[in-house]
């Protein structure tokens, strides 16, 4: 099953001249979402991952269910205002202007091999983001997971020493 069959490409969204992968076309058909979320559990099987972390929105998505396969918690990184106990926060920059996300601080303990899961890998900014978190509260990062990569990008440079691994690449 090619699951870049089920990721459709939307031109000029969110903005003119932005050619956007959706991926709402692969989450929609369940034989092509099942196979996604088990190829990407079998890549981690045996790698003692404690923690699948993600990142909000469709982070979530994949995140928990991965979480669920691997028999691990599941830890969400939120956007600004939206976790209700203590928070640990970081800023990063967007094309326009900045964006802060949160974590729990008591979400991950020191020394926990955690995963960092979000759709789509593009300039890395986003992701880097959420590993600072989870490196402020002490756990090692063992690994970063997309559905998709946007190779032309090169997030995977700002990801520089972090093992980044996704199913899909264009
Ligand atoms: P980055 O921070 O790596 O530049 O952008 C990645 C973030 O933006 C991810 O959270 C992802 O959900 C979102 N994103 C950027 N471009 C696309 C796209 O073409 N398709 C999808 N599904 N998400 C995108």
């Amino acid at each position: 099953m090619r699951l870049e069959d089920r990721i459709r490409d939307i031109q000029d969204f969110p903005q003119k001249g932005v050619l956007f992968k959706d991926i709402t076309p692969l989450l929609q058909d369940g034989a092509t979402f099942r196979a996604a979320m088990e190829r990407m559990a079998a890549h981690y099987t045996g790698s003692g991952i404690q923690t699948v972390v993600g990142v909000e929105s469709r982070g979530f998505i994949f995140g928990a269910p991965l979480a669920y396969l691997l028999n691990c918690g599941f830890v969400p990184v939120r956007k600004f205002g939206k976790l209700p106990a203590p928070t640990e926060s970081v800023e990063y920059a967007l094309e326009y202007g900045t964006n802060v996300v949160e974590i729990h601080k008591d979400a991950v303990k020191p020394g926990e091999r955690v995963l960092i899961v979000d759709d789509l890998l593009a300039t890395g900014g986003t992701v880097s983001a959420s590993i600072e978190l989870v490196e402020r509260l002490g756990g090692h990062i063992a690994g970063v997971a997309f559905l998709v990569e946007l190779t032309f990008l090169k997030g995977r440079e700002k990801l520089k020493g972090h093992d980044v691994f996704a199913l899909i690449k264009y």
